[in-house]
């Protein structure tokens, strides 16, 4: 069976501009795939590049016109799919994830089944996702927080020298849990500095305080650390896992970073058999993104799949977080439709 590959650049705008320690931006591009096969059958996916791993929404759609010659001639084989994409072109794993997503649609799809129970999971196991507030000045980060009353728990974005002022500000406006995202923004004395105030104000989780490199230096803050420290930037695929096990608690795989839905399921078997605490997150991206991302979510520990939650304009209807309780949609293959 031969499948045809569409390819579009999708315009985001988030509610408020989402501002990290690396920089802000209240525009996201992310590429939009789908593919057909010859019964008319189309499964849907996104990439979200990230300029910080080397991709834009021109290189996605330069690398996916490459893997297009490589499509499987039976969508089903999904771990030979994302094998042969990886061998053809390394790197570009937010397009690689597209076409995984998009195979997985459209697979569960002429099966007739949803993606997680193709994984054999139980979709009530899905945690509560954290919903982030973007650094701002601590007055907005207050009507931030105000206006995500309905969600239980806050994830906050720190790595400024305001790290305290934003920290004071928020807790005087809610004592819901607070997890914490650095974004590699700290140096090893600044993190270390930090913890007994994290503490202080309740932190539970603290993801990437220092640069992606500094490997002795996560060891060192995670030994020294109250809470659970979670690598992000500093784990890309399942190859990186091995060198992190005893520097960090956790690790937070995203579908951009992994490459695709397989992939993201070996992450977190290795990750298992390494005792580590497994998070999924997600880039700022559409709702065909975050439902990829959310069916693996019954086996992990925690998440944070907020990307279309705090868009303005999401095209897609797919998994929710209604009162913070991530839900999966029960129809066939990612369960996705248009708004
Ligand atoms: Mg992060």
């Amino acid at each position: 069976m031969s499948l045809r590959l569409n390819a579009d650049i999708l315009e985001l705008k988030t509610k408020h501009p989402f501002i990290i320690a690396r920089g802000s931006q209240d525009v996201y591009r992310t590429v939009a795939i789908r593919l057909v096969d010859e019964d008319g059958v189309e499964g849907w996916g996104e990439a979200a590049p990230q300029r910080f791993y080397g991709e834009t929404p021109e290189t996605v759609l330069a690398a996916l016109q490459t893997y297009a010659t490589v499509l499987p001639s039976d969508p089903a084989q999904l771990e030979d799919a994302e094998a042969r994409f990886a061998r053809l072109l390394t790197g570009n794993n937010s397009a690689r994830a597209a076409l995984s997503t998009a195979l997985h649609d459209l697979v569960g799809k002429r099966l007739g089944t949803p993606v997680h129970r193709m994984f054999g999971l139980d979709p009530a196991r899905c945690p509560i996702s954290t919903f982030t507030i973007g650094i701002d000045a601590p007055d907005k980060m207050k009507a931030k927080v105000a206006e995500a009353a309905q969600y239980p728990v806050l994830k906050i974005k720190l790595g400024t020298p305001d790290d305290l002022a934003v920290l004071k500000a928020i807790r005087e406006v809610t004592s819901k849990e607070l997890r914490v995202d650095a974004n590699c923004g700290w140096t090893r004395t600044q993190a270390i500095r930090m913890l007994p105030i994290l503490q202080e104000f309740g932190v539970t989780v603290l993801e990437q305080p220092l640069d992606p490199l500094d490997l002795d230096g996560l060891a060192e803050v995670t030994r020294r650390s109250p809470m659970p420290v979670i690598a992000d930037e500093s784990c890309i695929t399942s190859a990186d896992i091995p060198r992190v096990v005893g520097k960090v608690d956790g690790i937070n795989i995203k579908l951009a970073k992994a490459g695709g839905l397989r992939e993201a399921l070996r992450m977190i078997a290795i990750a298992r058999a390494h005792h580590l605490m497994v998070m999924v997150g997600c880039m700022i991206e559409t709702s065909v993104g975050v439902t990829a991302a959310a069916q693996c979510c019954p086996l992990v520990d925690i998440c944070d799949l907020d990307g279309a939650a705090l868009l303005a304009n999401d095209p897609y209807l797919g998994a929710t977080m209604d009162g913070g309780q991530l839900r999966l949609p029960e129809g066939p293959g990612l369960g996705l439709s248009r708004r």
